[in-house]
């Protein structure tokens, strides 16, 4: 079971099996005052030294976060797959400077690992926030369309059922997911590409979903599994490896906190100090792997994690 899991930083990937999972990267290293994301990230707090905080994730001076923003690229039994689709160019995004109007490099990053958009056979989004879908459609003449044209989209029907409850609250469409919900996910709807399935469903050739909720009211997880090796694309149950020193903190970012909390505990308690590999959407390439429990609290795994 994964006895030489070691993410590469050099090509941005490793292997589970026979499987490549390779990183494409869409923003990287956001810069976040932690406030914004942890309620309990007082200053006090932040200015503590631990060893899940690195120069790539945590600016020690200014005591700002990083997030990367990136998809994984999961190349396994002759399928191509991508998920988390992440911001996206060209979309409105008022109340989130940094995300408006972007013009970045996602689909060159993607061909530079080989794969063109017609290769794609299945995109995948563990929750429907505008940070995790923007890639699912590019804009071709004034139109939004799906970026990856012989895809199949799979999201979770109960996180589309609530964001498609949810529009209604809102009085116009812009608003909803900072806009997302109409460029990035109703035209995949609309073209007939997206295949709504339970939240656990099992895709097959060793790639299967599984609830996670709290997040968002229908997150989930991705199990890779190939050759009884193992990783856990797990989304947003965890947003920066900080949570792994404050496992119970909550965030200002999900559906439930409390229930998004219980989530990222079980998560933690079921793969720590296993061959697991945790791949969140938002840890940077140095931080991925696998995670140790540490009295109480949790510790990336440099060590397992190096060859
Ligand atoms: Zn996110």
């Amino acid at each position: 079971m994964n006895k030489s899991f070691n993410w590469d930083n050099e090509t941005d990937r490793c292997r589970i099996g026979a499987t490549h999972i390779t990183r494409i990267v869409d923003l990287d290293r956001q810069a976040f005052e932690p406030k914004i994301i942890f309620p309990a990230a007082s200053g006090e707090v932040m200015q503590k030294k631990t060893a899940n905080l690195n120069d790539h994730n945590f600016d020690q001076n200014t005591l700002v976060l990083f997030l990367s923003f990136h998809a994984y690229l999961v190349r396994i039994k002759n399928k191509t797959i991508l998920v988390d689709m992440c911001l996206g160019n060209n979309k409105t995004r008022i109340e989130r400077p940094i995300w408006h109007q972007r013009n970045g490099p996602f689909i060159e990053n993607l061909k530079n690992a080989g794969v063109e958009p017609t290769d794609v056979d299945y995109v995948m989004c563990t929750h429907l926030h505008a940070d995790h879908v923007g890639w699912n459609t590019k804009l071709l003449n004034g139109e939004w369309v799906p970026t990856f044209p012989n895809a199949e989209y799979i999201f979770s029907e109960k996180e589309y059922n609530h964001w498609r409850r949810e529009d209604g609250r809102y009085s116009s469409e812009e608003q909803i997911l900072h806009g997302s919900f109409y460029d990035s996910v109703m035209p995949i709807i609309s073209s007939g590409q997206a295949r709504l399935v339970p939240s656990n469903f099992n895709l097959g050739n060793g790639v299967h979903l599984e609830p996670a909720y709290g997040h968002t009211p229908g997150n989930i997880i991705i199990h890779i599994e190939d050759c009884q090796e193992h990783a856990i694309l797990c989304g947003d149950t965890l947003h920066h490896p900080i949570q792994l020193d404050h496992p119970e903190w909550k965030t200002n970012f999900c559906s439930d906190p409390e229930q998004a909390t219980l989530t990222r505990l079980n998560l933690l308690r079921e793969y720590a100090d296993t061959k697991t590999a945790i791949l969140p959407a938002h840890f940077h390439s140095g931080d991925l792997g696998l995670i140790s429990k540490d009295n109480g609290s949790y510790v990336l795994n440099k060590k397992l994690n190096t060859k």
